[in-house]
């Protein structure tokens, strides 16, 4: 499935001594720049684009306990290659990549003869660097106290960041679960909001010059998940650890690396505009699969009664009318979600699955990770936390062809729980099944390092619609957030497509949607992940116009190519994505007034399109269009409203 061509060891950069003090490495198209400098027995990085700064002189290295990689440090070789890979992934954005970029390795040494590697890879928009460290001495593992790793972003750059949240905090002390709101555009070293740093994806305004997207990909459980701290204002941001308290206290909060071994890669996306920011696939381009695929595992459409229904909704004959509405749909899956071990029980949920494969319907389940890092009381539980449980659970799953769980409400970012991730998924695929993270950290890279990995909330996801109406007044500012950052670098489950107006179960009461069903819809297109689980319920079969369910018959989850149109993060987003022949242009705006937006589409073969849009009084409506010659096309958005053009 997977074409893998690594040509290696073209260039060997003749390394003098004496001229130690500064070594460049640029990507294919010579516009990106990075300069590795020695400074008084100290290692930093540079980042130019077009000649132009966009990250300062940032420190590099990193200590353990008795080994000090970041200082009396000198070079003591260097070697570049050319990578050229050319791989499939169905699970991402854009299926076929040819990842092309300039590998430096650069070997340095500390007064003890303690040696470091650094690795940066250059492509053209998109910089990996991570160390590389040898066997020291006797020791075979390196407890790692600090990394020196950090990112000096120029006087003018504003962030978009959301915060890392504390320890044992939020639902039955559930949190950390990248579910926090973003700061727009803010000033640097700008304090979070619970003074534990940011978390990963981070992307920094770097003003007129461009863009800069952070992240961090390769995770499993030989590291645990970074974050940044809190910067300073004067933009410096560095990498950080867990808290202690995270995952109950259970597990250290500082890595330790098996040796000789490699810390994950820490990603920079680099852009004039928000094209490369949008369009990156570095988060797959710098990893490879860790296991073979048990089966080909198929991706789709779900339904899923929680959402708007709850959890009075975890009963055999109403998820039975959910499998009826995945049927009616076309759709592949249904979610059944927590407390159906107590409320439907595992015998019935054997007959719900014969009645869902009768209607081409496969079930997924909802389990608790727990365990005893948290409070979340909703079952089933103790079944996901221990290999033998989680056998014999997922034994009898796949003797009633369940197709996937789903595993919510982890307990943060340390290498203890990066552990429970990594078996799950180990164990999952030994059962065929698919899995999806909720209250989770986010993924990196999992999309092609674990073949049966779907995707994982880390956002403020749909439920919060139904929770605040807060969320409701927000839902447009924050949906166009996420193609810039959260969902640029991994799969968001984030339940998109509420068409109730009222987010109750008889759409009448409850918290009100202020964004259009064409604005939904959108969504469906806008928010990636391979197997989504829409929001839509059976009552919107009869109160939705035609064209409106018609769409959401046809609307595919995978796809072969994304562009980014327009946007800005905050304000409005116009993204294209084709699955096989067949474009889909999307936009939202979240602005207080109509935008009109003139598309440049040259993807397009220039046949009649539909277009999907609000009228003035806020319904949505259909009707077929044609690109001018110039392949451009005029819309007007609605505020808190959308847009959708699909076809050839
Ligand atoms: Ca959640």
């Amino acid at each position: 499935m997977k074409k893998i061509i690594v040509v290696c060891g073209l260039l060997l950069v003749l390394f003098s001594r004496l001229a130690a003090q500064e070594l460049k490495i640029n990507g294919p198209d010579g516009k990106l720049e990075v300069h590795l400098s020695l400074d008084q027995g100290k290692l930093y990085y540079r980042v130019d684009l077009e000649g132009k700064v966009m990250l300062e002189k940032s420190p590099l290295g990193l200590q353990g306990e008795h080994v000090d990689l970041a200082n009396n440090l000198r070079v003591l070789d260097s070697a570049t290659q050319v990578i050229d890979v050319h791989y499939q992934e169905p699970k991402i954005k854009r299926r076929n990549v040819h990842y092309q970029a300039n590998e430096l390795r650069c070997t340095m040494e500390n007064d003890v003869k303690q040696q470091l590697v650094v690795i940066f890879r250059v492509s053209n928009n998109d910089i990996a660097f991570r160390y590389f460290i040898p066997q020291v001495g006797e020791a075979a593992n390196l407890k790692v106290t600090a990394e020196m790793s950090g990112f000096k972003f120029p006087e003018s750059t504003t962030t978009f960041l959301t915060a890392q949240a504390n320890p044992m905090i939020g639902w039955k002390k559930t949190k950390p679960s990248y579910e926090e709101p973003y700061g727009l555009d803010e000033a640097m070293g700008t304090a979070s909001k619970y003074g534990v740093g940011y978390t990963f994806p981070a992307l920094f305004h770097v003003g007129t010059r461009g863009w800069v997207l952070l992240s961090e990909t390769g995770l499993d459980a030989s590291y645990c998940g970074a974050k940044l701290n809190e910067g300073t204002k004067a933009g410096l941001y560095k990498i950080a650890f867990p808290e202690a308290g995270e995952n109950n206290g259970i597990g250290k909060a500082n890595p330790t690396l098996a040796l000789p071994g490699y810390t994950p890669w820490r990603t920079l996306t680099v852009g004039n505009t928000l094209k490369p920011i949008v369009e990156t696939t570095v988060p797959f381009d710098v990893v490879e699969a860790r296991f073979a695929a048990s089966k080909p595992y198929s991706f789709g459409r779900a339904t899923w009664s929680w959402l708007e229904w709850q959890d009075g909704s975890i009963n055999f004959e109403d998820q039975k009318k959910f499998v009826d509405l995945s049927a009616s749909m076309g759709y592949e899956f249904v979610l059944v979600d927590n407390w159906w071990d107590a409320q439907i029980g595992h015998k019935k949920i054997e007959e719900l699955a014969n009645y869902g494969r009768q209607k081409g319907v496969g079930l997924c389940l909802w389990y608790n990770s727990n365990g005893y890092w948290n409070d979340a009381p909703q079952t089933p539980k103790n079944k996901m936390n221990s290999s033998a449980a989680r056998k014999k659970e997922m034994a009898w799953m796949r003797s009633i062809g369940i197709k996937g769980i789903k595993v919510d409400f982890f307990g943060g970012d340390k290498q203890e729980t990066l552990k429970l991730y990594e078996d799950i998924l180990s164990d999952a695929n030994e059962y065929g099944l698919a899995v999806i993270f909720h209250g989770c950290t986010l993924p990196r890279g999992w999309e092609r390092m674990y073949p049966n990995f779907v995707g994982s909330e880390a956002v403020l996801a749909s439920e919060n619609l139904i929770f605040t109406q807060q969320a409701n007044d927000t839902e447009a500012l924050n949906a166009t957030l996420h193609p810039f950052i959260r969902n640029t670098v991994a799969a968001m489950d984030f339940g998109p497509v509420l068409l109730n107006k009222r987010h109750n179960r008889e759409n009448n009461g409850g918290t009100i949607r202020r964004t259009t069903e064409t604005f939904q819809l959108a969504t469906a297109v806008l928010f990636q992940t391979p197997v989504q689980n829409f929001g839509i319920t059976p009552n919107n079969l009869q109160e939705m116009p035609m064209h409106v369910i018609d769409f959401m018959k046809q609307v595919p989850t995978t796809w072969d190519e994304t562009v980014f149109i327009d946007g800005y993060p905050g304000r409005y987003v116009v993204l294209a994505r084709r699955h096989q022949e067949r474009w889909y242009i999307a936009a939202i705006n979240a602005e207080q007034k109509a935008k009109d937006i003139e598309l440049q589409l040259p993807m397009l073969s220039g046949g009649p399109l539909q277009l999907i849009n609000d009228t003035d009084d806020r319904k949505s409506r259909q009707e077929t269009v044609r690109p001018k010659k110039d392949k451009t096309i005029r819309l007007t958005v609605q505020p808190n409203g959308g847009a959708l053009l699909y076809g050839e």
